[in-house]
């Protein structure tokens, strides 16, 4: 199975620090990452060309964009398409980040929009999902994901290979609260997540790749990966520099 690292760097870093922090980034782990793993950089779209340039030559990295519009163009004010990004060098982008959802109004309809879009469009996506803590509570997890999943999924392309799509686990209650999930409340829902795409698209599922977000850090990052259907991580906070997410990556 392959393992993503990926660093959403939502809305931080200038052109020049998303240029230096990821050239030291690749520094720090050039050599050293193991063959199945690869690296994904979210910078601001204004950072992209230079972050993508920053890697072009680093195997297994590759930048990302945290956004896109599912048009290929248009009377669209503030909003970018996938051909603007694969123009600057982005390969990968994020779908149904919590953020979007709950701060910019994104409802599950939209994500799977975009998601089927950026498909379409030769994007790779990464789709996130996740529960609020009054769902969780509610105990609703189960509930909520399927909703999220089934209808992110809804509009994929048929014959979509395991490399194109990764999804991410994120309970929106852990992130950026530096409250972490628990071990088996990680395992339990991501094996639910493995259930469930087993379900939607049974003849990748097993090779799609389901990543935690939430707090995820240098000191907790090894008990995170050894558990049940964890292939990697989706990382806000503890990504913005180079020391601190080499050590994640190379965990
Ligand atoms: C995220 O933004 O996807 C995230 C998981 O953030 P943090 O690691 O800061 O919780």
């Amino acid at each position: 199975m392959k393992q993503l690292m990926a660093a959403n760097w939502k809305m931080y870093k200038t052109w020049n620090q998303a240029r230096d922090t990821a050239s030291e980034l690749a520094q720090n782990i050039r050599g050293q990452l193991p063959e199945n793993r690869e690296v994904l950089i979210f910078p601001p779209f204004t950072a992209l060309k230079g972050v993508a340039e920053a890697l072009q030559n680093e195997p297994g990295m590759a930048a990302g964009a945290q956004n896109m519009y599912p048009a290929a163009e248009g009377a669209f004010t503030g909003e970018i398409s996938p051909d603007m990004l694969l123009d600057v060098g982005a390969s990968w982008v994020l779908t149904g980040h919590s953020e979007r959802r709950h701060v910019l109004g994104e409802d599950n309809a939209f994500v799977g929009r975009k998601t089927a879009f950026a498909l379409n469009n030769n994007l790779n996506v990464i789709l996130c999902i996740g529960e609020l803590i009054e769902e969780r509570r509610a105990d609703r997890v189960e509930e909520v994901l399927s909703e999220q999943l089934e209808a992110g999924l809804a509009e994929i392309p048929v014959g979509l290979t395991s490399d194109s799509l990764v999804i991410a686990y994120e309970p929106v209650w852990a992130i950026g609260t530096g409250e972490v999930a628990g071990p088996d409340e990680i395992a339990t829902t991501h094996t639910f997540v493995r259930k469930k795409i087993e379900e939607l698209l049974p003849s990748i599922a097993s090779e799609i790749s389901i990543l935690y977000g939430g707090s995820v850090k240098p000191d907790n990052i090894s008990a995170i990966m050894t558990l049940d259907n964890v292939d990697g991580v989706l990382v806000g906070g503890a990504s913005l520099t180079a020391e601190s997410f080499s050590k994640i990556v190379l965990a």
